[in-house]
């Protein structure tokens, strides 16, 4: 099987690059921060504050995260219920942000996310990806811009999506993710060695998908199986 890992900050252009890159070479796309997000938005559904470690952990056992496939696109259900689209609110992500630096947390998730690389060829985007769920992923790519690009583009996507928010909650908000990813103890937000920075401020989504894309291609035709 092939992995393709690629790791960043929120709103660097992942979610989009790796997306493409799925249906130009057949892989699966496997999005881990829904994952985080799932678990994020069963906790504030329960009542519970998404920073509270004890109460989080307590939900766990009976909390189940699944990842479908319909058309190509990826679903996720949370004991069965299909939470795709509910997981995209900017108080969602914070909660996963919360959540996603407790260990419990990421011990549930992990057996999932390397199931799919044990199953399928595949692009995963994440935090870890490159440095935790898949070491052994034959492509790194670290994407990262400055947090004033990334909000740019993630406060227009929220836009489209009719939520009322302003540019600077947005850039507070990705300031503060980017605190807690990076920060933590537990598998923070850090570039693999062996994975290639690319840097896309300044440059269209498009721009950055041809780039990757051809990187990618390049570097494929140098991975002995
Ligand atoms: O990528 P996305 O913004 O959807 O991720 C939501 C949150 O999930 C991130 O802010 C991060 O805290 C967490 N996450 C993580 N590890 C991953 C993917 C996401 O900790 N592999």
């Amino acid at each position: 099987m092939i992995a393709i890992a690629i790791d960043g900050p929120a709103g660097a252009g992942k979610s989009t690059i790796a997306k493409h890159l799925a249906r130009v070479l057949e892989y699966i796309y496997v999005d881990t921060g829904a994952l985080y997000r799932a678990i994020g938005w069963y906790a504030l559904s329960q009542g519970e504050k998404s920073d509270d470690e004890a109460a989080v952990t307590a939900l766990l056992p009976r909390l189940q995260v699944e990842l479908h496939y319909q058309n190509g696109e990826q679903r996720v259900l949370v004991s069965g219920e299909d939470v795709t689209e509910k997981i995209r609110t900017p108080e969602v992500s914070m909660a996963a942000s919360q959540v996603s630096a407790m260990p419990a947390v990421r011990q549930h998730l992990f057996q999932l996310q390397r199931q799919m690389a044990q199953e399928h060829n595949v692009v995963m985007d994440g935090r870890d990806i490159g440095t935790v769920v898949l070491p052994q992923a034959q492509i790194k790519i670290f994407l990262t811009a400055d947090a004033e690009d990334r909000a740019r583009r993630r406060h227009e996507e929220l836009l489209q999506r009719g939520e009322k928010v302003t540019y600077d909650e947005v850039l507070r908000d990705i300031r503060q993710r980017d605190d807690n990813d990076s920060h933590r103890a537990v598998a923070p937000l850090k570039q693999a060695p062996d994975a290639l920075l690319v840097d896309t401020t300044g440059h269209t989504l498009e721009q950055s998908i041809q780039r990757l894309t051809a990187i990618v291609k390049e570097r494929l035709e140098h991975v002995v199986l």
